[in-house]
């Protein structure tokens, strides 16, 4: 069993979005405030986070979360990368890098990035984030007693991200094309998290008809969405998914097998 904290479920700009007063960024609805996209899973003995959103600080904060094992990264778009610096604190309390898990690609950008992390600028003496790089591919790997199985994703017309599967859990979120060779990996599943930005098509995300479309063929028991826009408020759009399908929210905690 794990346990699965959704830290941010919200779009690139998080919600309330800066210089915006629609109904939803003015919303009171705590339900309307979504930092950017992440979750944190949990078993007994192992806690890694996917993504270092730029709200990763608050989000460990918040969650009062005093180690980390691993960061496991979806892709490598500013909003999934952007907290990195703040990984630090683990590195001080641990003693130790911490393991991280991405894709060629996500791994070059992070090195790009932040170059005085990976030793590619002189040192200054100044404190920096200490990592274990992991590449990683469509192979499963472990973090701790956690196994991830990648699952390859489409964001766009080229971008590769990774989409991630533990037991009978997935998490696929900055997708708007599954591939074929992928649907296998999707079957059987207790819980699915999965884009849906807006009603609205947009040229790298499912909408949520889109994402109503994969409900429709995987049938997960419980799907939430994530990665949400301002022009979904969720007193308003919630109550007309259909059953087993949910607007996700920051805070949200799910048990799955
Ligand atoms: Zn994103
Ligand atoms: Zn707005
Ligand atoms: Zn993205």
């Amino acid at each position: 069993m794990i346990s699965v904290v959704v830290l941010g479920s919200g779009t690139s700009t998080g919600v309330p979005s800066v210089a915006c007063d629609c109904a939803t960024c003015t919303s009171a609805d705590l339900r309307d405030k979504r930092l950017r996209t992440s979750i944190l899973i949990r078993s007994q003995s192992t806690c890694v986070v996917v993504d270092t959103s730029m709200d990763f600080r608050r989000q460990m904060l918040d969650n009062h979360v005093m180690d980390l094992d691993g960061v496991v990264f979806t892709h490598h778009h500013f909003d999934h990368i952007g907290g990195f610096d703040d990984i630090r604190p683990y590195n001080f309390r641990s003693g130790r890098p911490l393991p991280i898990f991405g894709l060629q690609e996500t791994i070059d950008v992070l090195q790009s990035t932040f170059p005085y992390a990976f030793g590619l600028v002189a040192s200054t003496g100044a404190a920096v984030p200490s990592v274990d790089v992991n590449v990683v591919d469509s192979a499963p790997f472990s973090v701790g007693n956690l196994t991830f199985t990648p699952i390859p994703l489409r964001h766009g017309k080229s971008l590769r991200v990774n989409g991630y599967r533990i037991g009978n859990f997935a998490y696929c979120t900055d997708v708007n094309f599954i591939p074929e060779s992928s649907w296998p990996l999707l079957e059987g599943l207790d819980v699915l998290i999965l884009d849906g930005l807006r009603r609205e098509p947009h040229p790298t995300h499912f909408t949520i008809d889109e994402s109503l479309d994969v409900v429709r063929r995987l049938q997960p028991r419980q799907t939430w969405l994530t990665h949400i826009a301002h022009q979904i408020r969720h007193a308003d759009v919630d109550p007309t998914l259909p059953s087993g399908v949910a607007l996700a929210y920051d805070g949200l905690v799910i048990q799955s097998s």
